[in-house]
Formats: structure tokens, C-alpha cells, sequence
């Protein structure tokens, strides 16, 4: 037999096992955005390259080394999207958009980075994302972070993750703190590695950043932005401390927090978690108030986040999850062939009366102990018999595969408001 293909390394398929963790995820995201007044916004995968390398900017782990970057039969330069900013920024102002007053917009979808694949680090991976464009005031970071927060305590994680928060001050301030970064690095250029010393003059920021153990030292002791930071940025951090204390949300100031991409500015923030090892950030965002001037469009404020799906399933996995929602809520058995006709039309006749109802017909014939099985494996909390007895008496057998309900006989026409009644589905 031919070799199979296998899949390209750090690129996953997510099994029929997994997907009912990763649907919960996106149905409980895309309530709560619904219910904080969020569109959703559809984005293309593949962008023009020089779109990430003006936004991202280019001294950045992503442009540097992770991009997907390739030409296609014109020539162009194309890049498999390594986040999803960069992307809803542009849409943003070629649609006009952000000409329209503020937007506050969500997204879905995956992401590509070439970087080592490890637990909870791939090379296509999946971000629920957010963007407001339009306003300026530590009001709109706040409402994100408490939208985050929401979210973990309809996932059941509020245990699992904590928020780290910090304030990168404005561009002119962070420009004066970077001198004093350059200095002090300078002084200490022989305990850089590698990538330090290339940023140190390019992006020194970046530095403060490094995952290196042996740098963190360093980097402890480095002078901090707070010390050079504006006015109105320290206002501004103060006041967005003062609404996430207003609504008890507990959250860390972490001086070290400047996040891995070039446009951010004033607020940032990670939600981390202890439980995943070194990949811990599960939510990363902030304020990119230059993002759209800088690509073309009028200057307007912004602030966004992006949360990693992957990291997010990892957590639930760590607890009970109740798996009744993505399994039927009945599965048919026929026996013989004259069950097949009659079973059909039986479950149109109950998906016509109860749409909510998940039934599930059994196809392949075979025996009602082999039937009984794949019942059983399906999860279905009943299986509906439709045998020879139940066709000449117009009844249908129900047996409780999970509770303790005994096994009956009824009427078929009485069968679906049986289903509705025992699941609630009005
Ligand atoms: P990290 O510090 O873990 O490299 P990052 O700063 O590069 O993260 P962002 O670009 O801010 O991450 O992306 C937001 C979120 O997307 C991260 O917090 C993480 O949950 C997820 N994420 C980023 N890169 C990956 C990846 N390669 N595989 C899986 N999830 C990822
Ligand atoms: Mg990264």
C-alpha cells in the first residue's frame, strides 16, 4: 500500500473527540459578544506581506522568523496571516469603516506561525479576537477586560487564569524611555544573547520581552517605563484600575509586560495561567491607538484582544465537561425492512414538530443487539425500538440508555411531545 500523507508538522486536526470543547468555546465567545453589542467581521487568510511588516513591524519575532511568506504566480508577496489586527485594520479602512464612528468588531479563525511546535504552541492555531476602533478612553479597555473575565466564568475557568495588566505610556514617552533602555543595556552589552544584542539598537523593548532564564536577571533590574511615563498615560492607567475595581476584577501590574508586537501603546494586558507550562498566556491585548494612521487610514484610537483557542481547550480539559449538549437526544432502531420505511418517517415527522431535537436514525440495518450498541456509543440519553410488534401496534419502544426511567411502550404521534417534555424543547 502507498504511504499516507501525513499533515505538515504543528498543524493540527482537531477529532470529533475534541470539537464539542472547541464549539462550546466559540458558541459561549460569540453570545457574549452579542450581548456586549460586537459584529463579526470575516477576514481573508492570505494578505498582502508588506501589510504585516508595516503594522507588525519588522524587527519582530513574527516578521523576522514565523511568517508563512511566499509568491504567488504574479509575483506578489503573500503572507498566511500570523494574527488577525493587521488584517481587520485594513478591512477597516478599505470598507470605510472607520470612517463610520466607533466599530467594535469580532473575529474567528486560524493563524500561522512558523515557530518550534510544542504543547500549546503550533504553527496553525485558532484566535477569537477583538477590535474597537474610535475610542480613546480607558472606558472601552476596561469593558474588554471585564468581557474576558465574563467569558472564563462561562467557560468555568476563573480559577485557571489570572490578568496582568500595564501601561506602555504614549510613543513620544516610550521614545524617551527607550534612550534610557539603550543605556543600560549598552552598559551591560556582554550579558546580551544573541537576539537582544540585534534589537538593542532596532527595538530595544523587545528586549524586556526575551523568554531567555539566563537574561531574566537583567531584565529585573532594568529601569522601568512607569518612571518615564506621561501624564495622561499615568491618568489614564489610574482610572481603568478604578473601573476593573469597581467590578472586582482582581488583576496584577506586571512593569515586565510589553507584549511580542510593535503597535501597542498606553494599555496592555494577559490573562496567564499557571497550568499549561511555558505557554501561559492564554488572552493577550492592548491599545494600538497609531495602528490605523500608520496604515493609511485617518488617526483614530484602538484597542484589542486576542485569545489562543488552543490554550483555552487545553484548560477545559483539565475539567469535567458535559458532553449531553453535542449527542443525541434519541437514536432509532429498526428491525427489518418494513422499521426503515416507517423509521424514516417517524423522524422527519418528530424533526417537524421538535426542530431542537437531536435524533438519530440507525442506517446499515444489522442486529438490535449491534443496533443497541451504537446507540449506546452515540451517547444518546433513549433508544426508540421500531420492531414488528411496535409497527402492526402503531407504537414505539422507548428504552433509557442512561437513567432509570423503565422501558415503555407509546403511541408514535404521542412520541414527540414525550422528547419535548422530557428535554424541554418548547
Ligand atoms: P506567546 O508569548 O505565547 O508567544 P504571543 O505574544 O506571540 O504569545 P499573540 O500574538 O499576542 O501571542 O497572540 C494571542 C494569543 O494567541 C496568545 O496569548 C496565545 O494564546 C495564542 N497564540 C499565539 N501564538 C500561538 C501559537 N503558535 N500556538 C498556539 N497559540 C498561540
Ligand atoms: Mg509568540
Amino acid at each position: 500500500m502507498a504511504n499516507p500523507v501525513q499533515a505538515i508538522r504543528g498543524m493540527n486536526d482537531i477529532l470529533p473527540a475534541e470539537s464539542p470543547r472547541w464549539q462550546f468555546v466559540e458558541a459561549r465567545f460569540g453570545e457574549l459578544m452579542a450581548a456586549y453589542g460586537y459584529q463579526q467581521i470575516r477576514l481573508p487568510i492570505v494578505e498582502k506581506t508588506e501589510l504585516f511588516k508595516r503594522s507588525i513591524g519588522e524587527v519582530t519575532d513574527i516578521v523576522e522568523k514565523e511568517m508563512y511568506t511566499f509568491e504567488d504566480r504574479n509575483g506578489d508577496s503573500l503572507s498566511l496571516r500570523p494574527e488577525g489586527t493587521a488584517g481587520c485594520v485594513r478591512a477597516g479602512i478599505q470598507n470605510g469603516l472607520l470612517n463610520q464612528g466607533t466599530q467594535k468588531l469580532w473575529y474567528a479563525g486560524p493563524m500561522f506561525r512558523h515557530e518550534r511546535p510544542q504543547k500549546g504552541r503550533y504553527r496553525q492555531f485558532y484566535q477569537l479576537g477583538v477590535e474597537v476602533f474610535g475610542l480613546s478612553g480607558p472606558d472601552i479597555d476596561a469593558e474588554l477586560i471585564m468581557l474576558t473575565a465574563r467569558l472564563w466564568k462561562q467557560l468555568g475557568l476563573v480559577d485557571d487564569v489570572r490578568l496582568e495588566l500595564n501601561t506602555l505610556g504614549t510613543s513620544e514617552a516610550r521614545r524617551a524611555y527607550r534612550d534610557v533602555l539603550v543605556e543600560y543595556f549598552t552598559a551591560h552589552q556582554t550579558q546580551l544573547d544573541e537576539d537582544s544584542q540585534r534589537r538593542l539598537h532596532s527595538n530595544p523593548l523587545r528586549i524586556l520581552d526575551s523568554k531567555n532564564p539566563e537574561m531574566q536577571e537583567l531584565i529585573e533590574a532594568a529601569p522601568r517605563l512607569q518612571d518615564h511615563l506621561d501624564d495622561e498615560s499615568a491618568a489614564h492607567f489610574a482610572r481603568l484600575r478604578e473601573l476593573l475595581e469597581a467590578v472586582g476584577i482582581e488583576y496584577r501590574v506586571n512593569p515586565r509586560l510589553v507584549r511580542g508586537l510593535d503597535y501597542y501603546a498606553r494599555t496592555v494586558f494577559e490573562w496567564v495561567t499557571d497550568r499549561l507550562g511555558a505557554q501561559g498566556t492564554v488572552c493577550a491585548g492592548g491599545r494600538f491607538d497609531g495602528l490605523v494612521a500608520q496604515l493609511g487610514g485617518k488617526p483614530i484610537p484602538a484597542m484589542g484582544f486576542a485569545l489562543g483557542m488552543e490554550r483555552l481547550v487545553a484548560l477545559l480539559d483539565e475539567h469535567p465537561f458535559d458532553e449531553t449538549p453535542y449527542q443525541p437526544h434519541a437514536y432509532l432502531l429498526l428491525a427489518g425492512e418494513q422499521a426503515e420505511i416507517a423509521g424514516v418517517q417517524l423522524a422527519e415527522q418528530l424533526r417537524d414538530s421538535a426542530p431542537a431535537l437531536r435524533v438519530q436514525v440507525h442506517c446499515g440495518s444489522g442486529s438490535i443487539k449491534s443496533q443497541m450498541k451504537k446507540a449506546d456509543r452515540s451517547g444518546a440519553r433513549y433508544a426508540l425500538i421500531l420492531g414488528e410488534e411496535e409497527l402492526a401496534a402503531g407504537s414505539v419502544t422507548i428504552k433509557d440508555l442512561r437513567g432509570d426511567t423503565p422501558q415503555q411502550q407509546l403511541a408514535r404521534q404521542a412520541l414527540g411531545d414525550f422528547l419535548s417534555r422530557e428535554f424541554d424543547l418548547a
